[in-house]
């Protein structure tokens, strides 16, 4: 039987105003609620109250690792720096990867993920294909010194994440486990109460091709996802772009003054055209120092990821840069550009003949320049961020658009990290072959806070019952005297019985203190026993989540709460709603 918990007794210091810098309503709901408090940039300490909640919902990530068969280990932190040489990441990480020395000069970092770590446990050991599959996970607090760390648990530099690497000998064998690991995470998402879709996504630093973001789906969600109702989805920052820029048509090429002109905007509105008519260039260069020209439609913008993908290690060149090369900042286009430079174009725009463009002359703009006449393009490719009003890439029709937070990631990596760090086994036709790995990630703190983000109102947090600190508080409205306070104890002590998590607000604050604090800090049923009610025999019960109260036959509490809590015990993430005809 679980123990009642006691208000009086607990360190939930709650906040009635709104902390500061808080911006998002997880960021300030587990601030006020008591749950944690920040000691620097992206860096927390969870209270008890959020430790419950952290444990809870760390619970269900590894109970779903443990019913597909991949087996808890856990790694260290810190890792060797020579693992992240060998595969090449140490010098490709940026300064997310945060760097130590130890007294005898020997370099490490603090682990933003664990692919060099566990190649290197495995490789030497995992000898056989008879040994594979093989799927390893462990939840451990993971540090990128994030340039931008914000929204509280959402972006922190530490944070809590459960990651998993598997090992196989063959593509059909990693499907299965991605599979698997998919499945996992989607009911993870279920048990945590999250409205959620899958979507298609980029690999990131992580490596690999195949690759999909569970987000939980909110308002303020920092990803932009694209989706169409015939299912498919795609986090905007990678997904396939596929746009309709419009012709300004012209009998000729015409040079045209466009004083002041300088934006898409701008020109369009010059030129009474749209946006969509208008050609935008970006001038970059790539690691060799190449110089690109890229063109997009102009109701589009160039994506930094296909634009590396097409010419890696590209950045757009500073003001100086563009100056020496001769390039008009604001009245870039292809005609006349010099010849080193290298034209790619987006796809769409193959099928414009004719482009409304800069005229590489500051203060003048072509109109009617004809492609393959007038200018070339040396290469065409999908380069801009998708947005919706775009085609959806399965099905043609057009894409919405929603905002969500990526909650976790599943990878398929391939060799990445096998290959580089010779992690082999032996195959069944007798060669040595690299692993093929998978790599999967949940934020166990960031999923946390997404639970707020998509379950609180002005007032507070909407716990699911999956992971709420608590599952019923019993509020006596006084204490101290000899009627409310002890049919409250033997209410919450029978409640308790049920194996439900019970606490009891037994502090000596007024009835209005006690609300509010129930209800910001969420708990999912409040069951709240006056001297009143208990004249006329009745307690009240209120369902946190829609804030609607009943009454209750005191005599018979525990016979009306009991189906709930059988529910509550069966996984039921809002068991409570049935006391409520939901
Ligand atoms: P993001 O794109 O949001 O920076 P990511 O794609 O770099 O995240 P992964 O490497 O896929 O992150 O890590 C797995 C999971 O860890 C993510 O899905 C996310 O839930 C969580 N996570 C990543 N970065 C952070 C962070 N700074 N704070 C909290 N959780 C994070
Ligand atoms: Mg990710």
């Amino acid at each position: 039987m679980n123990t009642v918990m006691r208000m009086s007794r607990m360190y939930a210091p709650t906040l009635r105003e709104d902390p500061s810098d808080a911006e998002l309503a997880s960021h300030r709901l587990l601030l006020r609620a008591g749950m944690m408090r920040k000691n620097a940039a992206g860096l927390y300490t969870f209270l008890p109250l959020g430790m419950r909640v952290l444990n809870k919902v760390e619970a269900i990530v590894n109970g779903e690792m443990d019913a597909i068969g991949s087996e808890q280990i856990l790694m260290p932190f810190v890792q060797p720096a020579d693992l992240w040489h060998e595969s090449g990441r140490w010098d490709d990480y940026g300064p997310e990867l945060a760097r130590l020395k130890d007294r005898h000069g020997v370099e490490y970092c603090l682990g933003p993920t664990h692919e060099e770590l566990i190649t290197s446990v495995v490789r030497n050991e995992l000898r056989s294909y008879k040994q594979l599959p093989v799927c390893l996970y462990q939840t451990q607090v993971k540090f990128r010194d994030e340039i931008r760390p914000r929204f509280g648990l959402m972006r922190g530099r530490e944070f809590l994440m459960k990651d998993a690497y598997s090992f196989h000998a063959t593509q059909e064998s990693l499907q299965e486990t991605y599979d698997d690991m998919s499945g996992a995470y989607g009911r993870i998402c279920d048990r945590l109460g999250l409205e959620w879709r899958p979507v298609e996504a980029d690999s990131g630093q992580i490596g690999g091709k195949v690759t999909t973001e569970f987000m939980a789906l909110a308002e303020y969600g920092e990803a932009e996802i694209v989706h169409c109702e015939c299912g498919y989805a795609a986090d905007a920052e990678a997904g396939e772009c596929i746009c309709a820029p419009s012709m300004n048509e012209c009998e000729s090429m015409q040079k045209i003054s466009t004083p002041g002109v300088h934006t898409i905007e701008e020109l369009a509105t010059f030129l009474n055209i749209p946006e969509s008519a208008c050609m935008k260039a970006l001038s970059g260069k790539d690691a060799e120092g190449r110089l690109i020209v890229f063109f997009v439609p102009g109701d589009h913008e160039l994506n930094d990821i296909k634009a590396n993908r097409e010419a890696p290690g590209f950045e757009l060149l500073t003001d100086e840069e563009m100056e020496s090369y001769g390039l008009p900042k604001g009245s870039m286009g292809p005609v006349g550009l010099p010849d080193i430079a290298f034209v790619m174009a987006d796809r769409s725009l193959k099928d414009i003949p004719q482009w409304t463009v800069g005229a590489n002359e500051d203060g003048y703009h072509l109109v009617g320049a004809r492609l393959g006449v007038d200018f070339k393009v040396d290469a065409w490719a999908d380069l801009c961020t998708v947005k919706p009003g775009d085609a959806c890439p399965k099905c043609g029709k057009t894409l919405m658009g929603a905002r969500g937070i990526e909650v976790s990631q599943v990878f398929q990596l391939g060799t990445k990290y096998s290959e580089s760090m010779g992690a082999t086994f032996m195959d069944e036709d007798g060669t040595e072959k690299p692993f093929i790995m998978g790599c999967y990630g949940v934020g166990v703190s960031r999923s946390m806070a997404s639970v707020v983000e998509q379950r609180h109102d002005d007032a507070g947090i909407m716990w699911p019952a999956t992971v709420a600190p608590a599952h019923v508080c019993v509020i006596p409205l006084t204490v101290g005297d000899d009627l409310v306070q002890p049919a409250a104890e033997e209410i919450a002590a029978a409640l308790a019985e049920l194996g439900l998590e019970v606490v009891i607000d037994d502090r000596n604050e007024r009835a209005g203190v006690k609300f509010a604090d129930a209800d910001l800090i969420g708990w999912p049923l409040q069951v709240v026993v006056g001297k009143r009610g208990l004249a006329d025999g009745k307690v009240e019960l209120k369902l946190r989540k829609t804030g609607v109260k009943r009454d209750a036959e005191r005599a018979s509490i525990v016979e009306v709460i009991a189906p709930a809590a059988e529910d509550l015990l069966a996984g039921a993430v809002d068991p409570f709603d049935r006391l409520f005809d939901l």
